[in-house]
């Protein structure tokens, strides 16, 4: 039996939900999107959610809600899911992309802050920022706020992984330090809806303005104020995120302690993973390894013929077909370039059977010289 990266935890309660929708009048725009939007927006402890049909549509009414168009420049961090940059690609602006930092994968503060000084004085600055908390460990958003103060950009939170994570005293989602956060409920993530993502905000204007756009522009008196989307998630998917939230801290404790079990089995190892800053608590969305480039194909190919599916996350966003061809080439972003080389994913989700991870770790021990 082949053993994926992720895959969800659906209960007979979640079904059961799912039913009394179907069996309801609303299949879509009844009460169960406004109750999921509160559920999580009062869990993370920011003002207002707006859900929709994924975290790639909630990116793109994110940037669009902030006023990004064409002539902008949006930066982000190269080791993430393409989501991340094609949202500005979306609304026509130019995307550029920060190093990651070498210890937590994550943007790097230092690296932010150099290119942001480059390009003041170049006259290039960016609208928005998009830090993205990589497996769900939140980057160093203090910093990041304290730089958007500076040099005057917006901040979206790509959290797609971070549902259930924290950092210092709030919770990711929290919008403390940033203008939106995104979360994803892809099958994968923390919490699913099939399809689905969120967008948080303790900006009142700003909420409305993203409920607007993912529902053709109209208003709530039904007015069309501008060009919109029809980005809408229905009721029979916020019925399932609801019942899955009730589980989320469940959920993220399996995880938390999955990955520990992992730290343990490789502690004798050659190999990095990812350091935790103090005060920041991982979502635990994947486990990531790095090793010697020499040794990384090889462990792939030992864990794919074990039939253990790993896909690589990431190799540089700026590397991808698309944007080569829109003039990006490697050297961009040397640590994040060196990660893509090193990087390993490992299954983790809370239906993960302790004999399926000692299958696992039995395989990375053997490829990596470990008894
Ligand atoms: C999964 C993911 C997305 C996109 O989420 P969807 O809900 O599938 O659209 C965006 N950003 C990151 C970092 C992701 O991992």
């Amino acid at each position: 039996m082949s053993i994926p990266y992720g895959r969800q935890t659906v209960t007979s309660a979640d079904i059961e939900a799912v039913i009394a929708v179907l069996n309801g009048d609303c299949l879509t725009q009844g009460p169960a999107v406004p109750e999921f939007e509160q559920a999580v927006a009062a869990y993370c402890g920011a003002a207002h959610g707006a859900a929709a049909n994924s975290a790639t549509s909630a990116l793109h009414l994110a940037c669009l809600a902030l006023g990004v168009g064409p002539g902008d420049r949006v930066w982000t961090s190269p080791i993430t899911f393409v989501a991340s940059a094609n949202c500005a690609r979306q609304c026509g602006a130019e995307v550029d992309f920060v190093d990651i930092d070498a210890r937590t994968w994550n943007m790097s503060v230092r690296a932010l802050e150099s290119k942001l000084a480059e390009a003041r004085s170049a006259g290039q600055l960016p609208a928005v920022v998009i830090p993205v908390h990589l497996s769900g460990l939140p980057c160093d958003m203090v910093a990041i706020a304290d730089l958007s103060v500076e040099y005057g950009f917006r901040i979206i939170e790509d959290a797609a992984h971070g549902l259930g994570g924290s950092f210092a005293d709030s919770r990711i989602g929290s919008c403390a330090y940033s203008d939106i956060t995104v979360f994803s409920f892809h099958p994968v993530k923390s919490i699913t809806t099939g399809e689905g993502g969120m967008a948080l905000t303790n900006d009142g204007p700003l909420a409305a303005c993203l409920k607007r756009l993912r529902s053709h522009g109209r208003d709530a008196d039904g007015l069309q104020r501008e060009l919109g989307f029809n980005y809408r998630m229905t009721d029979i998917q916020a019925a399932l995120g609801r019942s899955q939230l009730a589980r989320l801290d469940a959920f993220v404790a399996q995880r938390a302690s999955l990955a520990d079990r992992y730290d343990r089995a490789f502690a004798d190892l050659p190999v990095r993973r990812q350091v935790v800053p103090s005060r920041s608590v991982s979502a635990h969305h994947l486990y990531l390894l790095r090793v010697a480039a020499a040794q990384r194909d090889l462990l792939w190919k030992h864990l794919r013929a074990a039939g253990i599916a790993t896909p690589l996350h990431y190799p540089p966003v700026y590397l991808q077909p698309y944007y080569r061809e829109l003039g990006y080439s490697s050297g961009l972003c040397a640590e994040a370039e060196a990660y893509a080389r090193e990087a390993v994913t490992l299954p983790l989700f809370p239906g993960l059977s302790m004999c399926d991870q000692d299958r696992v770790i039995n395989v990375c021990r053997s490829a990596l010289g470990g008894h």
